[in-house]
């Protein structure tokens, strides 16, 4: 008939809300001094939990809350771009190596709500260890003005232990993944992963030690370290 002619040529209405709805981005920030597969398989499964169309990885300059890294900025990129580019989904952002000073993610989170929109929901993932310490991170209040919080566990860090009454009012704001996909902000999130008790700690040290750090980090990695020499 004419009608199923019709039809066959529209795309379906379910596409058609796919379209309209916003494409919900996801930034994970770190040192990544090197990069390892704790942090692929947290970016992976961070993308999948959430449904997100895109995974960030944002490396910093300077970290405020830690010593300088061991590797030059430049050096972790250049390992993070070689990591990133065997996973679809996952990309890097290296806008906190072009600011000067220690890079606070507020301001990264603030300029990537204004390049987004305000409706695009934005969400700011971290592992446990860093969120019992988020309080303390620089205009901690403002960030779920502009993003959304996702904690995802780590062997060995948990909240109990930690919890305080900055931590408490932010797990009042807990919400689901539908909720978060359908507001731009304001939630968080706590997602069980894969428990890999891997640390950047653990990969400086094995190679100091000359240990091999072959399955901790990718094999292209793993080569780059080894071409120039690093951590040794
Ligand atoms: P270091 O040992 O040098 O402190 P790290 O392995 O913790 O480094 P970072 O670059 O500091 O790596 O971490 C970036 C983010 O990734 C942090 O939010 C951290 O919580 C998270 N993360 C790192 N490794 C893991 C892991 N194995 N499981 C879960 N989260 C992780």
């Amino acid at each position: 008939t004419e009608d199923s002619m019709v039809g066959s040529n529209t795309p379906s209405l379910d596409s058609a809300l796919m379209d309209a709805k916003p494409l919900a981005v996801a930034l994970f920030g770190g040192t990544f001094d090197p990069i390892h597969v704790g942090h692929l398989r947290m970016a992976l499964e961070l993308r999948q939990a959430l449904g997100v169309n895109e995974v960030r990885l944002v490396p910093c300059h300077q970290p405020p809350h830690r010593g300088l890294p061991l590797r030059t900025s430049q050096q972790r990129a250049e390992m993070l771009t070689l990591a990133v580019s065997e996973c679809d989904g996952l990309s890097t952002d290296l806008r906190e190596l072009d600011r000067d000073g220690p890079s606070y993610s507020i301001d990264t989170v603030i300029e990537v709500r204004q390049e987004v929109g305000a409706a695009t929901p934005l969400m700011l993932a971290m592992g446990m260890d860093s969120f019992i310490h988020f309080p303390s991170w620089y205009r901690s209040e403002e960030f779920l003005q502009y993003t959304h919080l996702v904690v995802m566990t780590r062997p060995g860090y948990g909240l109990t232990s930690h919890l305080n009454t900055d931590l408490s009012s932010l797990l009042n704001k807990q919400m689901t993944q539908q909720e978060m996909q359908s507001c731009p902000c304001g939630g968080v999130l706590i997602v069980q992963q894969t428990p890999l008790p891997i640390s950047a700690t653990q990969i400086r040290e094995a190679l100091q030690t000359g240990s091999s750090v072959q399955y901790l980090v990718p094999d292209v990695v793993r080569q780059y370290i080894q071409q120039n020499q690093l951590y040794r």
